[in-house]
């Protein structure tokens, strides 16, 4: 098929066509979540991302395989292989073992992921299930060389590396600086200050929980082995593209074409996609810092989690993106309104095939270029405002909604049953107007007002109910 989806690559740093290994298939692999908490809505920025492009290449008709790991072991507080392992820092703070733990914030991340409306990747796959693929990409590193012992740890050797900072020595050696300023102590077993742990008996923390037995003694892998070995296992020798946060760039993914590199003998993957960070005004969020941003947390603010999507895909991936309340309320009002719009539209007539080819392809177009959400948003408010009639904007709609994922025909379907049943158009305004009230009461924490208009609303015959999509009402 034709390739026509470019999108900025982080290897060559440049925005290139995506030519994939074989043609129409696209092979891709998502860096999962580290199950010892909740995921941050920072880290769903970048979920939300990686769900657009897979759903873009599919909507532009390429067949993806995706994957994405679940991280269970082996990622220590420090990148660069220092402190104690996340896992076990969730099962002290909560008294359960780690595997309670990773099941429970395993759970935790796709029913956020659902909320969100992310798309669960084909492969899903935690590390604690490849432990013998790790030993023989470990055992294979050795024996060609690229990996040593030393104080009872394997060692992955970055000075047999040509160009061990593969995607750009300045961006990386920046990173480097922050993952030493992270170190706790300096590894003395290293040979060379980069070289990162395959596999570990023996590390400054002793008690770790789980432990498997290895032709180099008991112990546990290190992080960034799994995904070489995971992506491999599923998705073969060569992949096309690798995605991420930009905080994985370094060390994890540096790390990660090391060793797959050295492995395999040969190039393994063409195209890196990294999803910038979302920040809120004291900087980066961080599962670590403790107090952090979470889907429930919105929800129990009285936000639609899909806005909080909306307000990810009004800016680019490429961009640091700043959280604030002041913005997730205009984007509640954008998308309210938005969905007011489509429900006004009339289910009539014929589609019009040279209006609905026109603007498929002017949202495909948005989606190839670099995948630019919000001019593909630009699209559908343009063909709401288009002299085409109403069946083609809908069947449109339901279409580019595949990607955008944003529930716009369910959500009009909701508002136009509520509003159908029996209420005049004074009194649809009249319960807006004080549902919108009544969000503001609970905002401000103020509970009795929020209760009081409840009961207003009672008085004149509206009940209404708070759900997943947000307030719905109906006459009783
Ligand atoms: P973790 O669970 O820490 O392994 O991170 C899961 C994913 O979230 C990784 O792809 C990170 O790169 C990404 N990530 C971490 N912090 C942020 C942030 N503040 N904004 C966007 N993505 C992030
Ligand atoms: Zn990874």
């Amino acid at each position: 098929m034709e390739n026509k989806f470019r999108m900025y690559n982080t290897l060559t740093r440049e925005v290139e066509t995506v030519i994939p290994n074989e043609d129409g298939k696209i092979k891709m692999y998502t860096c999962g979540p580290t199950v010892y908490h909740f995921a941050h809505i920072g880290n769903l920025r970048s979920y939300i991302m990686e769900d657009v492009l897979e759903k873009s290449l599919r909507f532009i008709g390429y067949d993806v395989k995706r994957v994405m790991n679940i991280t269970d072991v082996g990622h220590l507080s420090s990148d660069a292989d220092t402190g104690e392992d996340k896992m076990l820092k969730g099962a002290k703070r909560e008294h359960k073992t780690v595997m309670e733990v990773a099941k429970f914030y395993t759970d935790a991340f796709f029913s956020d992921c659902a909320k969100l409306n992310i798309k669960r990747p084909d492969v899903v796959e935690p590390a604690t299930n490849c432990i013998a693929e790790f030993i023989h990409m470990i055992e294979v590193l050795l024996e060609k060389g690229y990996a040593y012992q030393a104080g009872g740890n394997v060692y992955f050797d970055t000075s047999k590396l040509d160009d061990y900072f593969v995607f750009s020595s300045a961006v990386e050696k920046e990173q480097l600086q922050v993952g030493v300023r992270d170190d706790v102590e300096e590894d003395t077993n290293k040979r060379n200050k980069n070289d990162f742990v395959l596999w570990f008996t023996k590390s400054k923390f002793e008690d770790q929980a789980l432990k498997w037995d290895s032709p180099w003694g008991v112990g546990y892998p290190g992080w960034h082995i799994e995904c070489s070995c995971i992506s491999m296992k599923h998705l073969g020798e060569y992949m096309d593209i690798h995605c991420g946060g930009v905080d994985n760039i370094f060390p994890h993914h540096t790390n990660e074409i090391a060793q797959s590199e050295s492995y395999l003998g040969h190039k393994w993957c063409n195209y890196w996609f990294h999803v910038h960070h979302l920040n809120d005004k004291s900087g980066k969020m961080s599962k670590s810092k403790g107090d952090f941003l979470t889907v429930s947390l919105l929800e129990e603010k009285g936000y639609n989690p899909i806005v909080y999507r909306l307000f990810c895909l009004q800016s680019h991936y490429r961009k640091p993106l700043e959280f604030s309340y002041e913005v997730l309320d205009n984007m509640t009002a954008a998308y309210d309104k938005l969905v007011k719009r489509i429900a006004e539209l009339k289910d009539e007539g014929e589609v019009d095939k040279e209006a609905y080819a026109l603007y498929r392809g002017r949202f495909e177009d948005a989606l190839c270029n670099d995948v630019n959400t919000a001019m593909a948003i630009t699209v559908v408010y343009d063909l709401l405002k288009a002299d085409i009639n109403d069946k083609t904007k809908l069947a449109l709609i339901g279409d580019l909604d595949y990607v955008l994922s944003l529930d716009l025909l369910k959500a009009a379907k909701e508002l136009k049953d509520n509003a159908g049943a029996g209420a005049d158009d004074e009194l649809v305004s009249f319960i807006q107007e004080k549902i919108a009230e009544r969000a503001e009461a609970k905002k401000a924490k103020d509970f009795a007002r929020a209760d009081a208009i409840r009961d207003e609303l009672l008085a004149k015959g509206v009940a209404i109910k708070d759900t997943r999509e947000g307030v719905v009402w109906e006459l009783v």
